[in-house]
């Protein structure tokens, strides 16, 4: 059974990346599909540091065009009977779809890691939303876009009908926050843990370590993220710490009655003091999960003795596994925590660049959180 409301629709409205910087609105022809695809109208794509460094980065010419956009919660608008059948979704159903589509036969998807699917069909060293060429038929691979393509190994979650789009669209960045913060470390009930950094997924991580039992949460921030860090007390932080005002590993001393975490997770961009903190305010025995970026740089300072010493548990993680996605949305159903409060902007399709530089820091006006591009808007 397929629908034809959307194949009604001759085009659809993408924001394509032709060149670093250069967002460019086209007209896409919309694809009929058949027993095993589908079809997504975007409601809302939310936006991470990687949507960011997407824009901005020098990138060889055959890169482009492309189509950004890898955390979509959309209306399924078209369905093949076969896609019905194994996603479990109805046309008319709002779902979010998981960033990576990957083949779940290779020997890296058996071994349970989403990213980096080694399986030839899809192009790209990532097999992904935002990183499939536009040049690939039938080229809607991004979330910014009005129309979203279902690929036969896309995988989807269906929304609850009372989980409001904002909510929804926190499904992204919540898996990744369960991956590393509790999926990846297991943390124990009654254990400490420190964030480092309050963007959405450190904010997000104390939700996901409140729900995983840790007694004390401690979470960072600068100045600049004081708002931020009122939403971590809002969200179950124990102890906020402004790292401009304050050195980590005293207020993780105090926080701790002097015995530490047991596990930190680094959640910053680009800073690189984060990681030689966490091998001083983890405990014995500890984990530290690295999680956060740094633009390629080396770590200045970084003394691989301490992680000898106190036999550290060091890992690092990027993507999130389809169990965290299901877990992601029961939370955000469950309603136990305001996460809707995390929703800060709404852009629309024609102002993509604009809600990414937002996000970035140089949008002015109100602090920034969880922004999405809402292209029916
Ligand atoms: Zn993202
Ligand atoms: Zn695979």
């Amino acid at each position: 059974m397929t629908t034809t409301r959307a194949t009604k629709r001759a085009t659809a409205r993408a924001a394509v990346l032709t060149a670093p910087g250069s967002l460019e609105l086209w007209d896409v022809p919309v694809p009929e599909v058949g027993d095993d695809d589908g079809l997504l109208a975007v409601e809302a794509c939310g936006i991470c540091g990687s949507d960011v460094e997407q824009l901005r980065a020098e990138r060889p010419a055959d890169y482009y065009p492309i189509t950004p956009g890898h955390e979509p919660i959309g209306t399924v608008i078209a369905l093949g009977e076969g896609a019905r059948q194994r996603w479990g979704v109805e046309v008319g159903d709002r779902v979010g779809v998981e960033a990576a589509i990957s083949c779940g036969r290779c020997a890296h998807c058996r071994s349970g890691r989403s990213i980096g699917c080694t399986d030839p069909r899809l192009p790209g060293p990532i097999r992904s939303y935002s990183t499939i060429p536009f040049r690939v038929p039938p080229h809607l691979w991004g979330g910014y876009s009005e129309v979203l393509y279902l690929d036969r190994e896309a995988r989807v979650h269906q929304v609850p009908d009372h989980v409001t789009l904002e909510e929804a669209a926190l499904l992204n960045p919540m898996a990744n926050a369960i991956e590393w913060s509790v999926l990846t470390p297991r943390p124990l009930p009654g254990s400490t843990a420190v964030v480092l950094g309050c963007g959405q997924r450190g904010l997000l991580c104390v939700a996901a370590l409140r729900e995983a039992g840790v007694a004390t949460i401690v979470i960072t921030g600068l100045r600049s993220d004081r708002h931020k860090l009122e939403l971590a007390s809002l969200l179950g932080a124990d102890v906020t710490v402004c790292v401009e005002d304050e050195e980590t590993i005293e207020a993780v001393r105090n926080a701790t009655g002097g015995t530490f975490a047991d596990l930190v997770v680094d959640a910053t961009p680009y800073a690189t003091q984060p990681v030689t903190d966490a091998l001083e305010i983890t405990k014995p025995g500890g984990t530290i999960v690295l999680a956060g970026v740094k633009a390629g740089r080396s770590i200045p300072g970084f003394v691989s003795d301490r992680l000898v010493m106190k036999e550290l548990t060091l890992r690092g993680v990027l993507a999130a596994r389809t169990e965290a996605f299901d877990l992601a949305m029961k939370i955000i159903a469950s309603r136990r925590h305001p996460l809707g409060e995390l929703h800060t902007h709404a852009f629309p399709l024609d102002r993509a660049a604009e809600a990414v530089a937002t996000l970035a820091g140089h949008g002015g006006g109100a602090p920034a959180v969880a922004i999405t591009i809402n292209p029916d808007k």
